[in-house]
């Protein structure tokens, strides 16, 4: 077991890095972790809070002192605040734009970075974000950047939205995608840039089991026959 056993997987919002990241850890029994949960946890408790109005080095510190706990469930991560599962108030709208304009702050992202390193200290980790493959784990093994056009991921998002009840406009998701993508991508610390070393794949003419068969070929090609065969 080795701490490079890690695979990354970066790209912008409703690239469907979630969703792949998971699927491929649980056909290897690898854990996965959506980093993205970390920052609307925060987001969520500084709204709470009522601080987000406060400094950088204030928000920082909110951060680092946060009682904010990850357990690997086998269908998703589960984030506590307090003690208390958060999981699904993390998914209300609004919380991502949120969590996208703290994730700017260096502070607020150094604040997470320990948590990050160490849910991959063991290996065997597939892990999902902005900056996995570049910030995190710049030595993980096998890097992926999953992209697709605006339009397919903001419609992906809004049949998503749609299956828990929330009705969005198609216009009203893609505004907010194109927001986040900008400021995703313009962020002074830790911006979504695809990393060199990392396999490109464009999901915008792809279902999510074709990408999983990319993705599996690369880990098995990275990781021996085992992979996929625990
Ligand atoms: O992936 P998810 O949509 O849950 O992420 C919410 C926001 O958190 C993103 O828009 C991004 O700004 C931020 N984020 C980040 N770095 C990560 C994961 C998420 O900056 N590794």
């Amino acid at each position: 077991m080795d701490s490079t056993d890690v695979i990354t997987i970066d790209g912008p919002a409703a690239s469907g890095k979630s969703t792949l990241a998971k699927r491929l850890a649980l056909r290897a029994g690898w854990s996965f972790l959506e980093t993205g949960a970390l920052y609307r946890g925060v987001a969520h408790a500084a709204m709470k809070a009522g601080v987000l109005g406060e400094s950088r080095e204030f928000l920082g510190k909110f951060a680092w002192d946060l009682n904010l706990a990850l357990k690997f469930g086998e269908e998703r991560n589960l984030v506590f605040l307090d003690g208390e599962d958060a999981t699904d108030l993390l998914r209300l709208p609004g919380v991502a734009e949120l969590a996208s304009e703290l994730s700017s702050i260096p502070e607020v992202r150094h604040s997470l970075t320990h948590i990050q390193r160490k849910a991959g200290e063991k290996g065997r980790l597939v892990t999902e974000g902005r900056d996995q493959g570049t910030a995190i784990f710049p030595e993980a093994r096998l890097k992926f950047f999953l992209t697709a056009d605006a339009g397919v991921r903001a419609e992906r998002r809004r049949t998503e939205l749609l299956a828990k009840g929330i009705v969005v406009s198609p216009e009203e998701v893609l505004r907010d995608l194109v927001a986040r993508d900008e400021i995703d991508r313009n962020k002074s610390v830790a911006p979504l840039v695809e990393p060199e070393d990392s396999v490109r794949i464009d999901s915008s003419r792809l279902n999510p089991d074709e990408v999983l068969e990319i993705m599996l070929a690369r880990a098995r090609e990275t990781f021996g026959e085992n992979f996929a065969n625990p």
